[in-house]
């Protein structure tokens, strides 16, 4: 294994590589005599007013390409919002949603069709579950899962002629499996479906479309917004088929974001790869201390070996983000588990991740999984470490654990 200095590196250079970037995209350059404003002014608005009704019209025909057209097609910021998650995520296009939740479903209603077939990870996100299963489902679409370590072979077997969807999340939700998205491409691809990977943790470290993904998905809401004060989400593509496909279920859904919540995302990405650097750290420091408690039977953290798919985290992404998962050791309970998440005094009990704040949540509420997960080999909670002092962090943490110990 690296020694810890090798795995802070590790986990954090690919956040300096970002920082000047996130700092210049979707900015003005002062041009001739003016001025401008650092930070792009906040545009709000429904109607858009033209000068005839054909100029009107032509305006619609532009609805690939930034033009205002009306509020709920998008406001200015809202597409530089989309050109800086294009930018990050090495996409051609981008389309801003709503919500992280609606930027998975965005594409699967884009995509699929009545008859098809949808394959998607079992460690997916459990609202894109539900989706699938609640939604999907009663349009005719054809739903079933692959085990999130699944070999070529096996993916390879649970694809049919009508598959047009391979749905991934790298790592999985709550078990933090890192799958080889070069693989699932290559199957997905010799089906003439498309991958989509929800990559909300792998933002700013790994290059999806570089990796043959299709689409791309991001819950903005989590490290780009980065302050637990708003709720928004992205998609992005890499061909112009693929955008106009995507841009107009977008329209014809309602998909849009307020202005401030572009505004205040914007905000995040200027900072996020600051952030990022010092949590990314903190988090591998802790995950390696856990690691050393008797109390701790596994730490599901992807840059560690004891990780599922660790192998292809170390190929494919340039850090790591701070959110993983602990496995107790079997002989402990669950309540024993949440009477010491209980007692952690430094760790936030709530929703969502990617804020400045630590979080902290068993993992076995409200799971539904249908193959075997880790997750089932003790009781599991997932860790997101903020921007808090380490040391008191892990003081809370040995508190806890100690707690758990004395039972
Ligand atoms: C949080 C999350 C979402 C949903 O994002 P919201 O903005 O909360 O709707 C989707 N995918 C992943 C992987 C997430 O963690």
């Amino acid at each position: 294994m690296m020694d810890h200095e090798n795995l802070r590196n590790a986990v954090s250079h690919g956040w300096r590589e970002l920082a000047s970037l996130a700092v210049r995209i979707a900015r003005d350059t002062p041009e001739g005599d003016g001025g401008v404003f650092v930070n792009p002014a906040v545009a709000r608005g429904s109607t858009v007013l033209f000068s005839s009704l054909e100029a009107m019209e032509k305006a619609g025909h532009r609805r690939y390409d930034d033009e205002l057209i009306y509020g709920a097609m998008g406001t200015p910021l809202q597409y530089r919002l989309e050109h800086a998650i294009a930018t990050i995520e090495g996409a051609s296009h981008t389309q801003i949603a709503p919500s992280g939740l609606a930027a998975c479903m965005l594409p699967l209603l884009a995509f699929l069709d009545n008859g098809g077939h949808c394959l998607i990870s079992d460690s997916v996100y459990g609202p894109t579950r539900r989706f699938a299963e609640k939604i999907l489902r009663r349009f005719g679409v054809d739903i079933t899962y692959f085990p999130p370590c699944a070999t070529e072979a096996e993916v390879r077997h649970l694809c049919r002629a009508n598959t047009r969807i391979v749905f991934s999340e790298s790592p999985g939700s709550h078990s933090f499996e890192v799958q080889d998205i070069p693989m699932l491409a290559r199957v997905a691809h010799a089906y003439g479906a498309r991958l989509i990977v929800d990559n909300t943790w792998g933002i700013g470290i790994f290059q999806p479309f570089r990796h043959g993904a299709d689409i791309s998905i991001q819950a903005l809401t989590k490290y780009p917004a980065g302050h637990a004060d708003t709720v928004i989400g992205a998609i992005s593509v890499n061909s112009e088929q693929d955008w106009r496909i995507l841009r107009d279920t977008a329209i014809q859904t309602g998909q849009v974001a307020g202005p401030d919540d572009c505004a205040l995302t914007l905000r995040g990405i200027r900072t996020l790869p600051v952030r990022q650097e010092r949590q990314s750290q903190s988090a591998i420091d802790i995950a390696l201390w856990l690691q050393t408690r008797p109390e701790v039977a596994r730490v599901l953290h992807p840059a560690l070996p004891s990780c599922p798919g660790h192998e292809f985290w170390k190929r494919d992404f340039s850090g790591a983000s701070s959110l993983f998962g602990v496995i107790l050791r079997p002989d402990f309970t669950l309540i024993q588990l949440e009477q010491m998440i209980d007692s952690l005094r430094m760790f936030g009990i709530g929703a969502s991740w990617g804020g400045y704040e630590s979080l902290v949540l068993p993992t076995t509420h409200g799971i539904t999984r249908s193959c075997d997960s880790v997750t089932q080999a003790g009781p599991t909670f997932r860790i997101h470490i903020g921007l808090e002092n380490t040391g008191e962090l892990i003081a809370d943490l040995a508190q806890g654990l100690d707690g758990l110990a004395g039972d």
